[in-house]
């Protein structure tokens, strides 16, 4: 398969302005220096807590933010390069799905009517034909003929966002990033969402960029995971390695706390002290030391980098100093 998206060194500061002059007196580090790839018709999942850059990390590579430094290659075009009207014809390639649909779409169109008007904005089919495509489109996702001229307002929150995904479709993007696409709806309907995307992707051929805090989600529908902590990669793994075989301490913490559907593999969970700290002064050496229970001083003043194992397979690395000590059981929690 072919690499799809390639997200280079990509840092996103928000600077915070202060002082008399209103100049930039620090920054919020929300992605400090992150790379992966995504290969065509791949899933792969960022997953961490509220605030580890996950969501900036969407939206930089759809350039909703203007990144702060880094390369993005997509489709073996780089991203940042492109000018505002390129970048606007490039955007059908690469469509996001929000959690609540409703806060993107106009409240007084017909879910037929925003489907049209994506196409049009986009012109990708013929006047004549866009309505004919919309109720298509419609039924792709699961919603009837009869329900086209009805009003978002009169869908369920699980209709609504099949609606999301409808007008995302109707573009014909390569690259789908899911922000949390199904993280507000109930758990039954969410697993029908799941499956609609995974159909979806098989007919479309789509690659999705799943992006969610959800572990029980992400472990439904990717292929590869990328573990996140305050706005750098921790892990990142195939899906099976990252939850039999996970290496970084936030990654067992992690996994820890969710319900595991094989009781042999039933670890204690484990709690992590303390909040994530701020973006704004992120610890120094490695970010997680100040909840990490297996701390050494080292920790505290170099950055690990991310690297692999031998209790590794190749395509899975964390960014730890001591995964061989941990694993060993030379190192025990303190
Ligand atoms: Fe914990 Fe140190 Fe590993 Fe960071 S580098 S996860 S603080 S043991
Ligand atoms: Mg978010």
């Amino acid at each position: 398969a072919k690499v799809l998206l390639k997200v280079e060194n990509l840092k996103q500061y928000f600077p915070i302005k202060g002082g008399f002059l209103g100049r930039t007196v620090n920054n919020v580090k929300a992605v400090d220096d992150i790379s992966f790839e995504v290969m065509e018709g791949e899933t792969v999942s960022i997953v961490g807590e509220s605030g580890c850059g996950k969501s900036t990390t969407g939206r930089a590579i759809l350039r909703l933010d203007e990144p702060t430094d880094g390369k993005i290659m997509f489709d073996d075009k780089d991203l940042l390069s492109l000018n505002k009207k390129e970048m606007r014809k490039k955007r059908r390639d690469l469509q996001i799905i929000f959690q609540d649909p409703y806060a993107s779409i106009n409240p007084r169109q017909t879910v037929v009517e925003i489907l049209q008007e994506a196409m049009e904005i986009q012109d990708i089919v013929p006047r004549k034909d866009r309505r004919k495509r919309a109720i298509e489109l419609l039924q792709t996702v699961g919603l009837l003929e009869y329900q086209a001229d009805r009003y978002p307002h009169e869908f369920s929150g699980g209709q609504r966002q099949r609606v999301g995904i409808a007008r995302a479709l109707s573009l014909n993007p390569k690259l789908v990033i899911c922000d949390e696409a199904v993280s507000a709806l109930d758990v039954s309907i969410r697993a029908q969402v799941l499956n609609l995307l995974k159909k979806l992707q098989r007919e479309f051929q789509l690659t999705y960029l799943f992006i969610s805090h959800d572990l029980g989600v992400v472990r439904h529908i990717s292929d590869r995971i990328i573990v996140m902590y305050l706005g750098k990669i921790v892990e990142i793994a195939d899906k099976k390695s990252l939850f039999e075989n996970p290496q970084h301490p936030y990654t067992k913490a992690l996994l820890s706390a969710i319900p595991v559907p094989n009781p042999d593999l039933k670890k204690e969970r484990i709690i992590l002290k303390g909040d994530v700290p701020s973006p704004i002064d992120p610890p120094n050496g490695c970010r997680f030391h100040t909840r990490c229970p297996y701390v050494q001083d080292k920790c505290r003043s170099e950055v690990p980098e991310l690297r692999k194992t031998n209790a590794m397979l190749d395509t899975h690395q964390g960014a730890c100093h001591f995964m061989e000590e941990i694993e060993s059981g030379q190192l025990q929690p303190n």
